[in-house]
């Protein structure tokens, strides 16, 4: 289905002075030109109107188990269906997915699939969800929010797979019909944030305070290890001890291998005992649930009961083998279990 020419006009910006216009999406706050473009390449000054090119554009249609986003306690085992768009607002040098997130629409062949295409691909593949993902949400929050209106209607919920770095007014309308989600949370410094991701940490742990304590969005984090950047025990102490005392105990939290990508490839693939030290230190401060991705193990992939420690979700990869929750209890000694499993 196509989209109609309107709606490419964006939410959440302001005229600025000499004929630029401010975007107020994320804390970048790009001021753009006449005919030029944000950071993320996908907003655009037109005629003195911020236009929005990704909207009904997206790109890498996938029906993903739902463990791949990753999110382990939300509807586990099921099939999500994902996509993203080209462009970005980040600048990570060492992103996994710079494919998509550096490039322009059309390097990407983009299809045209208006919101009610992409949920009637949704019922076509009887998913119960839609993930917007791959390169950052955020920058097609227009778009995302029209799907994910359209999809609530229909029962069929939306994840986001968001780094939260988003303005605090906008999120509220953003995230106003989504479901889930999944934020990366890159590292514990503003130096790693600034020097490598062009951003910063503050916006990101105030998204991530927001999403849990003020909404009704489950959340799930993730933590790219990356070698001699972010790996300290003394960091990813730092940073379980912030989720602890501000997010509590019951957020799900990825620790993921970094393999050397884009432009940083002098940094080898994360080795496994780092992250199984990582999972370690955050079971041992109180963390109920730490999972290990981009590496073979089972065993740091399986959700176990905080209550008795009994394996509850066994999982190979992204698949799930076994999964004994019942009502969202631990059936042997009836502890609550965190997390959307129906
Ligand atoms: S969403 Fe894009 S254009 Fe808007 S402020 Fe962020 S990077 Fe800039």
């Amino acid at each position: 289905m196509q989209t109609s020419s309107m709606k490419t006009l964006a939410r959440w910006w302001e005229p600025a002075e000499k004929n630029k216009i401010k975007c107020t999406l994320c804390p970048r706050y790009c001021k753009i030109g006449p005919d030029q473009h944000g950071f993320c390449y996908i907003r655009q000054n037109k005629s003195g109107r911020l236009i929005t090119t990704g909207y009904g554009h997206p790109t890498g249609f996938a029906v993903d188990p739902i463990e791949k986003k990753p999110l382990n306690h939300f509807l586990p085992g099921t099939d999500i269906l994902s996509f993203g768009t080209a462009g970005c607002n980040l600048g990570c040098k060492f992103c996994q997915n710079w494919t998509m997130s550096k490039s322009r629409l059309d390097d990407l062949n983009a299809q045209s699939v208006s919101p009610e295409g992409v949920v009637a691909l949704a019922k076509k593949h009887s998913t119960p969800s839609i993930a917007y993902t791959y390169n950052d949400p955020t920058i097609f929050a227009e778009y995302v929010l029209d799907i994910s209106k359209l999809a609530r209607e229909e029962g069929i919920r939306s994840v986001m797979v968001t780094a939260g770095y988003i303005d605090k007014e906008a999120r509220k309308e953003v995230y106003k019909y989504i479901d889930a989600a999944n934020v990366d949370l890159k590292a514990f410094s503003e130096r790693f944030y600034r020097k490598l991701t062009s951003s910063h940490l503050s916006d990101v742990l105030d998204t991530l305070l927001w999403l849990n304590n003020e909404t009704d969005v489950w959340l799930e984090i993730t933590n790219l290890i990356i070698p001699q950047e972010n790996d300290t025990e003394d960091e990813i102490r730092q940073m379980c001890d912030w989720i602890l005392e501000n997010l509590g105990d019951s957020v799900p939290l990825h620790f993921t291998a970094f393999h050397p990508d884009f432009k940083m490839r002098d940094k080898p693939r994360t080795p496994d005992n780092t992250l199984h030290t990582a999972r370690l230190i955050a079971l041992n401060m109180g963390i109920k649930y730490c999972y290990l991705g981009n590496i073979l193990d089972s065993q740091s992939q399986t959700t176990y009961c905080p209550g008795c420690n009994q394996p509850l979700i066994s999982r190979d990869r992204h698949s799930v083998s076994s999964n004994i929750i019942e009502k969202g209890k631990c059936p042997d000694c009836a502890e609550t279990i965190a997390g959307v499993f129906h």
